[in-house]
């Protein structure tokens, strides 16, 4: 008999409740120390890998708000956990190619993951036809310039892939609401000075659309140095909920 998403075993639970507990006293611990209030910082469970069970013992300790990367792994998750009535908000983060965009704007609450031109207008079409409300979005930034591992890339005017030609189509369509900034740190980079710079971007682009508040930044193991930096949001896995089986 396999148990129903919604049945949590116990010792499952003791175990999101401990990890909760660090992730939460590290992160108020990290706004304490960057003179920050604790309530301008969101964190977003990074749920990839893990079972809709997890989803939901985690919400019921307090978690409103989960990220996922695959949008297969995501869309079913996210049907397992309406059907048990829990309503957390999903991230979308991960790299997202244009066929799977009809599915996760059905799920999705915000898409992060946004660094193509070609991207935003098949995600606008997509948000248009399946939503009642605009769907929120981060443009995704290569802090590094290097546009392969993903992100749009700053100070370049690539017709697809330059940040100010994404960010104008994301606040030109319709279906959609440009909401900030995501970066992940590059490899081989100090994070604190890979937030920094993003920080300084997301400065600039609140200068040019107000709305555009959101800096997500920061994972289990550099959380801190984007709090430093002004991140408002934080997506955190393996310190909450353990070490994937497979790094992705
Ligand atoms: C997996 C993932 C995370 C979480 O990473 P951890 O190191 O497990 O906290 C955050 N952001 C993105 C984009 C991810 O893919």
């Amino acid at each position: 008999m396999t148990d129903s998403p919604a049945q949590v075993r116990p010792d499952r639970r003791a175990e999101l409740a401990a990890g909760l507990a660090r992730v939460r006293s590290r992160i108020a611990d990290a706004c304490a120390a960057a003179g920050r209030e604790r309530s301008e910082v969101t964190m977003i469970a990074v749920t990839k890998t893990y079972p809709a069970s997890d989803v939901i013992a985690l919400a019921g300790l307090g978690v409103t708000d989960v990220g996922e990367n695959r949008d297969q792994e995501a869309a079913a998750k996210a049907a397992q956990v309406a059907a048990a009535r829990v309503t957390p908000r999903w991230h979308f983060i991960g790299q997202l190619q244009r066929n799977k965009v009809k599915s996760v704007v059905r799920y999705a609450d915000m898409v992060q993951s946004v660094d193509r031109v070609r991207l935003v207008s098949a995600l606008d079409v997509a948000a248009t036809a399946a939503r009642d409300r605009q769907l929120d979005v981060l443009v995704q930034v290569s802090v590094d310039g290097d546009a392969a591992r993903g992100g749009a890339v700053p100070a370049s005017s690539d017709p697809d892939v330059g940040f100010g030609p994404v960010v104008e189509a994301v606040a030109a369509a319709p279906g959609l609401r440009l909401a900030g900034v995501m970066a992940v740190a590059p490899l081989g980079w100090e994070p604190v000075r890979a937030f920094g710079r993003l920080a300084a971007l997301a400065e600039a682009l609140r200068a040019e659309h107000p709305q555009a508040t959101i800096v997500s930044a920061g994972m289990s193991g550099d959380l801190e140095a984007a709090i430093s930096q002004g991140a408002t949001h934080v997506r955190v896995g393996s310190a909450l909920l353990g070490m994937r089986p497979t790094l992705r």
